[in-house]
């Protein structure tokens, strides 16, 4: 009975290599306090000076999300007194921020949706604060890193939407190479504002969750406040306005501080920085950098390949693995496979096997492609098992060998001998020999022929079918393999 709104508030942290507003190194797991000067720790007299990249990458997430970048760009101080940030305020953007008012699409299998994005804007990040016992530590290495913030409207309904425009937001941030998404790290951290009222009363009382650092604790403190909210409501309560946090060992949110009045930061515009202009060749440099986006790209493989959703979104997860998959179906049409034919083996032994061998040998999904089982040679092995040069149980032995050996399918095929038998006199011999050793389970199959008993005569069928194969070391074709016993049981009974 009561309407939902959610606005959320997400942090990125910029892969730009120095800082946004000095030269100094921008990383994480530095040694505490190394890299800093006096730009970044706010001493008197320095002059701070634009980073074009930091400028450049966050112009494009702006593009992304379909923003308009407005003819001037500036930055405003965001005055408080914290002592994580050396200068006693922030610079950041405020009046004409450098991206404004997008929207995107969010879908990820089912949910459809719209989401205004209010504004993008780029600031510098806040230190580091360590709190051990009764001291706290500061580290500034992060004090100056390029930050950009993503506000939507408040336009969301439950904390799985919200989840699944974070999730969607990260894989774009990802495939346009701007951030590295990594949230139990920070480098992508979200603020979660919600209120509750009366359906078409419009927005209820704003509660903020913050620091949100994985997009479940989103949907789960999402959730647990629209049930908090709603109980309040119900019980004839006002809703406080307030910051709360989320407790991950208790799950539920708590109290942080009440903010009944918009804090006044006493924004003003940054003296010692110029209005940015944005210029023909410095849009242009950005649209360079525009990529197809996750979305869209799982739409466009659902159509071209014949993917169903499940597997188009999970090729498309990464752009490194769309790629990969793309190059491979390419190279696999090159060797004279149909399209669909290739696109759906390729799809398949993608998502199992070789999923199966990244994650096991800890290979980053991003790094595919650099791994030895290049597009070309996966193409190469699938050619082959459709074709029957080899079989599929040999096929998986061969891509651990590629890995392991960083040979082509065809040599490694030729080297161990994997090659599929399909001689029929060949696999006939094979069948012979198992129709001596098994006499017994022959005569149980036959006799589970003559009774129509299906299931056991497949069963037993598989059986004898499987010790044919092991005869030839697992490289008689199973088909014809299946074919023989079959016809050898009717002949007999
Ligand atoms: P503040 O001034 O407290 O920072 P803003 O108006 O700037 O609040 O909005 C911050 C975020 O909160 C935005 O994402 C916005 O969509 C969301 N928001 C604002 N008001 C509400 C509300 N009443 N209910 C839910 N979300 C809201
Ligand atoms: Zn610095
Ligand atoms: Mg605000």
């Amino acid at each position: 009975m009561y309407q939902t709104f959610i606005g959320l508030e997400v942090h990125i942290h910029l892969l730009t290599k120095t800082k946004v507003f000095c030269g100094c190194r921008s990383a994480f797991g530095d040694e505490p306090n190394t890299n800093i000067c006096p730009v970044c720790m706010g001493y008197p007299g320095v002059m701070p000076a634009l980073n074009i990249e930091a400028m450049r990458m966050g112009c494009l997430v702006a593009r992304a999300l379909n923003c308009r970048i407005p003819e001037k760009t500036w930055f405003e101080r965001k005055q408080y007194f914290y002592p994580d940030m050396p200068k006693n305020y922030q610079i950041s953007q405020f009046a004409s921020p450098l991206g404004q008012e997008g929207s995107v699409e969010i879908e990820w299998g089912g949910v459809k949706k719209r989401v205004r994005i209010r504004e993008c804007h780029l600031e510098e990040d806040a230190g580091k604060m360590i709190h051990t016992g009764t001291v706290s530590l500061l580290d500034y290495n992060r004090a100056g890193m390029s930050l950009l913030e993503i506000v939507t409207e408040p336009d969301m309904e439950s904390g799985e939407e919200a989840e699944l425009f974070v999730q969607q937001l990260r894989r774009a941030v990802r495939y346009l190479g701007v951030c590295d998404g990594n949230m139990e790290e920070g480098s992508l951290r979200a603020d979660a504002n919600i209120s509750l009222n009366l359906a078409g009363k419009g927005l209820g009382k704003k509660v903020e969750i913050k620091n949100l650092n994985s997009s479940r604790f989103i949907k789960l403190g999402l959730n647990y406040e629209i049930k908090r909210q709603a109980a309040l409501l119900d019980a004839g309560k006002t809703i406080v306005q307030e910051t709360r946090l989320w407790n991950e060992n208790r799950d539920e949110t708590a109290p942080m501080r009440t903010k009944e009045n918009a804090q006044d930061y006493r924004y003003f515009p940054e003296p010692d920085l110029p209005v940015f202009t944005p210029d023909e060749a410095f849009l242009k440099s950005v649209d360079a950098g525009l990529v197809e986006l996750p979305l869209p790209r799982a739409r466009r493989v659902m159509g071209d390949y014949g993917l169903n959703v499940e597997q188009a979104f999970l090729v498309c997860e990464e752009k490194a693995l769309a790629d990969y998959y793309e190059n491979a179906v390419d190279a696999a049409c090159k060797l004279g496979l149909e399209k669909k034919d290739a696109a759906l083996r390729i799809a398949n032994r993608l998502l199992s096997d070789v999923k199966h061998i990244l994650s096991r040998d800890k290979i980053d999904t991003a790094n595919i492609g650099s791994i030895k089982l290049t597009p070309r040679r996966l193409a190469e092995l699938t050619v082959f098992v459709a074709g029957g040069k080899i079989s599929n149980k040999n096929a998986k032995q061969a891509l651990e060998a590629v890995f392991a050996e960083d040979k082509d399918p065809a040599a490694l095929i030729k080297e161990r001998g994997w090659e599929q038998i399909n001689d029929p006199s060949v696999i006939s011999e094979a069948v012979k020999q198992v129709w001596a050793a098994e006499t017994e389970t022959v005569a149980s199959a036959r006799a589970a022929l003559e009774a129509g008993n299906q299931k056991k005569l497949k069963s037993l069928t598989a059986y004898l079918v499987g010790k044919a194969l092991a005869a030839t070391g697992g490289r008689a074709s199973p088909e014809i393999a299946g074919q023989q016993v079959e016809e050898l049981l009717r002949a007999e009974s």
